[in-house]
């Protein structure tokens, strides 16, 4: 007959293991899983290495926000290969979209967003499909594919009625939009860094439009280095995405400029000067379409297409 203390001598040693086991886990802190705790709420500041870059566009629901692009975007575009390396592309350049305000005093940067519509419905029924400039990019230098009609939209400066008044009507249409920021211009006196934000989700590319938009062409070598890297910088900073194209503040730039782009990281950059870009052109003078508030519809995809 066994004796009745037998059992638990043996299991002693389990005991002794499991409350060490226990012991260890305890100091490790707490269990990674299976536990019913609220996961923690998220801070205030988003850290720019867990805010998706501009190409994932598979996670575009952060709040209460209209959802961003299909994560399936550019799957079926028809142009790849050599016809994507040689395609044609129209950068189109808007600054506010907003109605003018009287005595403003550049009313030629201002497109009404009944104009803005009129714009987009008319380049959506000539075929024309928006893209961002990376995806450009993508495809002249590496093996992206591009909608057989491709057009970018830029938007200079960064202002509110950019995410107000040309955002939404971007969403609807599936396109996204190319955001040319002024770093300075980042804030409630300006764009605020939700509506920055929110661009981002809804598909928008970030350039870089300098930190304080001076006449590049004017600065010495540290201040220009200055504008250039830092203006990249802080963008990733406070909007965790990566600009890898500028946008010259009005178009100014000259060989020292140019150079100074290209040494900053960035793959080009876009002007003032009027053209459709492409390939062969030199990445750090691609030309744009200046879009005015007298751009009929009709006429804007007439200049989209090269005439
Ligand atoms: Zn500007």
């Amino acid at each position: 007959m066994p004796r009745p203390t037998a059992p638990s001598r043996s299991l002693l040693p389990l005991i002794v293991g499991l409350a060490a086991l226990v012991a260890i886990v305890a100091a490790l802190g707490p269990a990674r899983g299976g536990d019913d705790r609220p996961p923690r709420a998220p801070t205030a500041a988003v850290p720019a290495a867990t805010t998706p870059p501009p190409a994932d566009r598979t996670t575009t629901r952060a709040d209460g926000d209209a959802p961003g692009l299909p994560a399936d975007r550019g799957r079926d575009w028809a142009v790849s290969g050599a016809d994507a390396r040689a395609a044609r592309v129209p950068i189109l350049m808007y600054h506010l979209v907003a109605d003018a305000p009287a005595g403003t005093a550049y009313p030629d940067l201002w497109v009404s967003p009944s104009t803005f519509r009129a714009q987009v419905a008319a380049l959506r029924r000539a075929g024309f499909e928006a893209v961002t400039m990376g995806e450009v990019w993508a495809a002249w230098h590496g093996d992206g594919r591009l909608p057989r009609r491709p057009v970018v939209l830029s938007f200079d400066d960064g202002a509110l009625n950019q995410v107000m008044n040309a955002a939404p009507v971007l969403l609807r249409a599936g396109w996204p939009g190319v955001l040319n920021l002024t770093v300075q211009n980042l804030g409630d006196d300006g764009l605020p860094l939700w509506g920055a934000r929110r661009m981002i989700r809804q598909g928008w590319e970030i350039g870089s439009h300098t930190v304080t938009h001076p006449d590049l062409t004017t600065l010495g070598p540290d201040a220009l280095r200055d504008e250039l890297v830092r203006s990249r910088r802080m963008i990733r900073n406070r909007l965790g995405v990566d600009p890898r194209f500028l946008c010259y503040p009005a178009g100014r730039n000259d060989a020292g400029v140019r150079a100074a782009a290209d040494a900053a990281g960035y793959h080009g950059a876009t002007t003032v000067d009027a053209g459709v870009a492409a390939r062969s052109d030199d990445a750090f003078l691609l030309p744009r379409i200046r879009v005015q508030p007298s751009t009929g519809p009709a006429e804007l995809v007439r200049l989209a297409r090269g005439a």
